[in-house]
């Protein structure tokens, strides 16, 4: 017999909310355990660096969790209110509202509270275990193994399942072994390297696009974060989350281009030293981020892994890519993805099949929820990656009319379809291309959301619809790549 019903390996915040799901959907009926290497005192650590994000969520998935698995969340783990994230073009001159009204976290508060209450539903831990892989039984998962960096023995234990949210750098997933259709490794153009400051300042020039306590602000620009963005978040009045991401072959770039030798940190500190808004800035000393204030990490800007499940083996959050390929918002998918697999898990363990098709219900479940749409803001993104500041400046200022903007604030793919038609002059050769890149990615964006719709309802179609999929991908990355020679 099993030790544990179900194994989540990684306590970050992705194991945590899905330990609570499956609690609420089994009526604390299952046997779950938590793994994770950190020690009991500093739970849902990313690294050495600390629980390096940008804090901000939406309040829309924190209800979307709390309405369904009955868990709120309230301060201490909430700092701060927002009323959105405004992202502004490189020349300030267009600001986009999106994501609506949320929160800004304190990650490292929020792992303490989460562990407290899935103590009190019963659920058991196992800290400072370095996990190193899966057991099998045949083709089926049964377990997790890794060392006890306590005692320094090997770690066994078994379940009838294993969650993978160990997050980004996953070694279980890297490692799979009974599966062909769950992708293992991620191409590094997918990934951005970000870092990030956790500060107290004083205010300097008052300029809401620098500076704004209701709004997350970011900062579209190809010189200051090629590939990816800057962001000013606020925690205060006084207090901020500052930071940025890019992506590493177009830091390259831009260096050559600048004649520069730039990189992640280099390029942070350049980022709070031109911000006037923000003076005399100091690392926040507080308690509640003394062990968080600074510090480098990455996160994937893809859809999510085409398969998620294969006998025994789930995962969920970074592990399975879930970062929205835009913004890189992770907290708002793994929220919807834990609540979700919380039910997947609760019909599997009641049906007594854990098997890859018992659990294929789950990549179905997440992509009607989420994933139909992560393709094509994947395209999106990599169409945007490629655009130069004034392309971009120009697309923001004169190709996003209301509905646009609208499906942008919901995270949907803009249409772009009508560019161009309808009477509508576009000088200079650089802004038709902008025109048609978009046009482009929304017409592929269409497609893909058609073929989500169409992901098999069984693992037997997986194969012909994954080839397809990867067809039309792989024709337009090749054309989107070329767009921005
Ligand atoms: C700089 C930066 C800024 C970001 N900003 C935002 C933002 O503003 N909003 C947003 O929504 N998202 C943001 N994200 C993404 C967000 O932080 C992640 O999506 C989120 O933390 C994912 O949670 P997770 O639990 O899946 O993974 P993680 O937070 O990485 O947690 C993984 C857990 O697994 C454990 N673990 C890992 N490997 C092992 C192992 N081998 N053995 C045992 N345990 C292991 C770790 O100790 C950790 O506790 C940002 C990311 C970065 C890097």
């Amino acid at each position: 017999m099993a030790d544990y019903d179900v194994i989540i390996a990684g306590g970050g915040l992705t194991g945590t909310i899905t330990a609570q799901a499956i609690s609420h959907y089994t009526n604390q009926n299952a046997k779950i355990l938590v793994v994770d290497r950190n020690t009991e005192f500093m739970p849902g650590r990313k690294s050495l660096a600390g629980w390096v994000c940008g804090d901000a969520c939406s309040k829309e998935a924190v209800d979307f969790m709390s309405d369904r698995i009955k868990v709120q969340w309230t301060k201490p783990e909430i700092e701060h209110d927002v009323k959105g994230v405004m992202a502004f073009s490189p020349d300030k001159e267009t600001a986009i509202p999106f994501d609506g009204a949320g929160y800004m976290l304190n990650r490292q508060k929020l792992p303490e509270i989460q562990n407290e209450r899935c103590k009190k539903m019963g659920i058991d831990f196992e800290y400072e275990i370095n996990l190193t892989g899966l057991i099998y039984d045949g083709q089926q998962v049964v377990g997790v193994q890794g060392v006890d960096n306590k005692s320094k023995q090997p770690f066994k234990k078994t379940a009838k399942i294993v969650i993978d949210a160990t997050g980004v750098t996953s070694m279980l997933r890297n490692g799979l072994q009974n599966s062909t259709k769950v992708e293992k490794r991620i191409d590094r153009r997918d990934l951005e390297s970000t870092g990030r400051y956790i500060m107290y300042f004083e205010p300097g020039q008052k300029d809401l696009t620098e500076f704004d306590p209701d709004y997350c602000i970011i900062h579209l620009d190809q010189d200051i974060a090629p590939g990816g963005y800057g962001w000013v978040f606020p925690k205060a009045e006084n207090k901020v989350n500052i930071g940025l991401g890019v992506e590493k072959s177009l830091l390259e770039r831009r260096n050559n281009r600048l004649g520069k030798k730039d990189n992640v940190e280099s390029l942070m500190k350049e980022y709070l030293d031109r911000n006037t808004a923000i003076k005399n800035a100091k690392l926040s000393e507080d308690p509640e981020d003394i062990n968080n204030n600074s510090g480098i990490f990455q996160v994937s800007v893809r859809r999510q892994n085409d398969c998620m499940v294969s006998g025994g083996y789930i995962m969920v959050g970074d592990s399975a890519w879930m970062p929205k390929p835009i913004d890189a918002g992770g907290i708002g998918p793994a929220l919807i993805a834990g609540t979700i697999l919380g039910n997947n898990i609760a019909q599997a363990l009641q049906a007594n099949d854990v098997s890859e098709a018992s659990l294929w219900q789950y990549n179905l479940d997440f992509i009607k929820e989420y994933g139909y749409k992560t393709a094509g803001l994947e395209l999106f993104r990599r169409l945007v990656q490629q655009m130069s500041n004034e392309q971009i400046s120009y697309g923001m200022k004169h190709f996003l009319g209301n509905l646009d903007v609208e499906s942008i604030s919901k995270g949907e793919h803009p249409d772009f379809s009508g560019l161009g038609k309808i009477g509508m002059i576009i000088r200079g050769a650089m802004n038709k291309t902008v025109a048609d890149g978009l046009r482009y990615t929304s017409k592929e964006n269409q497609w893909l959301v058609g073929h989500y719709e169409n992901y098999p309802k069984d693992p037997a179609g997986f194969d012909e619809w994954n080839k397809t999929l990867h067809q039309r991908l792989d024709a337009a990355f090749a054309k989107v790549e070329a767009f921005g020679k």
